[in-house]
């Protein structure tokens, strides 16, 4: 990945006026955005098939004020949901880039219901910690793979021209800092340079380069990624060659959730609905509550860097709303069992340590009692048999440090001012996720992804 010096005089073999590299959910709705203001927009994507990360989450984006929160008699608003996000990150991230997206998050949705077909609706049956009201909408099979589809369609509907097979090598920048094009190679060696005027960085974070995570995130360093590979720090690596700001590199999403050796995602709500994790020893190691973010560096702490998530069959129901979780019952990654003592052997966990746990946590739901690490349990939580086990591990998902950028999306300078035609939105811009794991509130991903993707092709199809 290099930056090119030139005098203008640069002859590209096309020219399109805004360019966009990565067709995720950030690029595709950046597209979408700059199509919607009359702009012709061109994707450049490595994958033969748009996939990224997006198509491996859950594909759930958090938004405030909908008409689908209001039509199920939710009650929220882009302040509740700013002041979560901020709770969240410690207060740590850029306040005015928090405003952007809590107030454009819910007219993103609504827009890609209405405008282009994506039918979400707000799950209502549990909550992810740090959301003060009800506001993760998804798709029918909760699934990443499907929003990216229905994306991809739209863009299609729209005549929005994907050039897939191609990787985005060169940027090319002139004296006065714009951005004048790019170099491409194709699947079959072949280079292309496609001339723009305005670039958007939409290929995602660095947790495919493992270079980078070594250096920027060390607790991670040898934990399994599990987002797409393709994302291997491209807009980090450009930002550094043109003097670009670079922020909260350190920040990233964890996920202390995902089956071995199965490797799929078990769902949170498996712990927000009153589920606990043992080690290997049959010990709770902490208040699983707080996030599954940071969760993830505390479950490879433990013995054999895995534990097990318990619950029973209630929450199971609950988590079966999920594909992912499907799965993980059909590829046999949940063991069961009708006594606690029971689930001990299915988990190969001591018998005596784990019941002791088991009982001593189904006590302080009855009395809603907070435990020895400052976790809450309600009655409501309670759990019967038939209960339930899955051993996970903890994963790195996708960094959330990158480029910074101004309330338009615009890329930073280390001046202070901004490349007046050089965008990130997604995984390449920095996140609102603070400086760490914890800062991470469930749906920041694809908040601003979608958000800030909707927000730069807008902007640049306008030559803002
Ligand atoms: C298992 C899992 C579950 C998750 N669940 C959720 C969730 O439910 N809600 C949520 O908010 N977030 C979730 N996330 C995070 C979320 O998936 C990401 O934050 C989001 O998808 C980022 O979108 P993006 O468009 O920035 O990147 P991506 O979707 O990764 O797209 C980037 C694209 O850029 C392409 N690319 C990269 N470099 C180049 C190059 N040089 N040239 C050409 N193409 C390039 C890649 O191939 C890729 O297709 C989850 C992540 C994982 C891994």
């Amino acid at each position: 990945m290099s930056v090119v010096h030139t005098t203008n005089a640069e002859r590209f073999d096309a020219q399109v006026p805004v360019l966009i590299v990565g067709a995720g959910a950030a690029g595709l709705c950046a597209a979408l955005a700059a199509k919607a203001t009359g702009a012709d927009a061109v994707l450049i994507e490595r994958d033969a098939v748009p996939s990224g990360s997006t198509a491996l989450s859950a594909g759930l984006i958090p938004a405030a004020g909908t008409r689908f929160q209001r039509g199920k008699g939710i009650a929220d608003s882009a302040e509740l949901f700013a002041a979560d996000i901020q709770r969240k990150a410690n207060g740590e991230s850029d306040p005015g880039i928090v405003q952007v997206l809590a107030r454009g998050a819910g007219p993103l949705v609504e827009w890609l219901a209405d405008r282009h077909g994506v039918p979400f609706d707000v799950i209502d049956n549990f909550n992810y910690s740090g959301h003060s009201a009800l506001r993760m909408h998804g798709l029918p099979t909760r699934t990443g793979r499907e929003l990216i589809d229905r994306l991809r369609s739209a863009a299609e509907a729209d005549g929005i021209v994907i050039l897939t097979g191609c990787v985005a090598e060169r940027l090319f920048v002139a004296s006065d800092h714009r951005i004048v094009g790019i170099e491409i190679a194709r699947g079959d060696g072949a280079r292309e340079r496609i001339g723009c005027g305005a670039l958007i960085l939409a290929c995602n974070g660095y947790g495919g380069n493992q270079v980078l995570v070594r250096s920027f995130i060390p607790d991670m360093a040898d934990a399994l990624y599990f987002g797409h590979p393709g994302n291997r720090g491209d807009a980090v690596l450009w930002g550094e060659a043109l003097g670009a700001q670079l922020a909260y590199l350190g920040a990233y999403q964890g996920h202390g959730s995902v089956a071995t050796p199965h490797n799929i995602l078990v769902t949170w709500a498996v712990i927000m609905q009153g589920g606990i994790q043992i080690n290997a020893e049959g010990r709770r190691f902490c208040d699983e509550s707080r996030g599954y973010s940071e969760q993830a560096a505390d479950v490879l702490r433990q013995p054999g860097g895995f534990a097990w998530d318990v619950f029973d069959e209630r929450i199971a129901g609950i988590a079966r709303q999920f594909e992912d979780f499907r799965n993980a019952e059909r590829l046999g990654a949940i063991v069961s069992a009708d006594t606690v003592e029971g689930l001990a052997r299915a988990m190969e966990v001591p018998v005596q340590a784990f019941t002791a746990e088991w009982r001593e946590v189904e006590s302080l739901k009855s009395r809603a009692r907070r435990d020895r690490f400052g976790r809450r349990f309600t009655p409501d939580q309670k759990c019967a048999a038939p209960l339930r086990g899955v051993k996970v591990t903890g994963a790195l998902f996708h960094t959330q440090g990158g480029l910074a950028i101004d309330a338009n999306a615009r890329v930073k300078m280390k001046s202070g001012s901004v490349f007046s035609n050089l965008y990130a939105a997604g995984g390449a811009a920095a996140g609102v996720s603070g400086s760490g794991a914890a800062g991470y509130l469930s749906g920041n991903g694809l908040l601003t992804a979608t958000v800030l993707g909707r927000l730069a092709g807008d902007k640049a199809g306008r030559g803002i």
